[in-house]
């Protein structure tokens, strides 16, 4: 079962990974896009550590939904609103239960993700988050290291692709041969779920 404290500890995990990647993260967006998503994201997940200190939110959808809220209020970019899609609808889909199955939360991101596709309009193959986060939220049923791992390969398989959505888009075929910013965030928060766990 998955309590309170393991989400609690996947933010975390995510702010920290944020924080060490976040230049790369920036040098990605500065080939394809406009050079802050590494800050954006810093922003983001300094501001949910803040609100989960501030308010210790009780059960797992709390925890996430909280957390979205922060991305969305305190994020400028194409990603805050994305994100903090993500962690809401997927709060939302954990319901009030103070643990949650694997299975339910498997169950949970796959619908925060589909409401990422819906806000984004982005589809598979578009060279966006969505790239790393649907291959993941498949993998999640076997284990975390696996949707790990497929996040990662997912996040890698951007480079050939040309971006369809968001700002890398405006590149055209110029956004080829670039790994996305999005996808490898993405990446990070799904690899900070093993860290969560162990
Ligand atoms: P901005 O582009 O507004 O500066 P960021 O740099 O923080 O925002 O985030 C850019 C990332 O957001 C991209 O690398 C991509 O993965 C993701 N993204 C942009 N638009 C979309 C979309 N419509 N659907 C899914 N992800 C998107
Ligand atoms: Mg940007
Ligand atoms: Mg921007």
């Amino acid at each position: 079962m998955l309590d309170t404290d393991f989400f609690r500890r996947w933010m975390a995990a995510t702010a920290a990974a944020v924080d060490r990647e976040a230049s790369r993260l920036t040098e990605l967006d500065a080939a394809i896009g406009d050079a802050d998503h590494g800050s954006n994201m810093q922003r983001g997940f300094t501001a949910v550590t803040a609100a989960l200190e501030r308010e210790s939110p009780a059960t797992p959808g709390a925890v996430l939904t909280l957390a979205g809220r922060q991305l969305i209020s305190t994020v400028g970019g194409a990603s805050g609103p994305l994100y903090g899609t993500l962690l809401r609808r997927t709060g939302k889909a954990l319901g009030d239960e103070p643990e949650v199955t694997d299975g339910r939360f498997a169950d949970a991101l796959e619908a925060g993700v589909e409401a990422v596709a819906q806000l984004g309009g982005a589809k598979a193959g578009d060279k966006t988050m969505l790239d790393a986060l649907l291959p993941a939220v498949g993998a999640l049923r076997s284990s975390a290291g696996a949707a790990r791992d497929a996040a990662l390969a997912g996040a890698l398989a951007t480079v050939p692709l040309q971006a369809r959505k968001g700002r890398a888009s405006y590149l055209g075929e110029r956004s080829i041969g670039h790994q996305d910013p999005g996808a490898t965030s993405a990446a990070l928060l799904v690899a900070a779920l093993v860290e969560a766990a162990g």
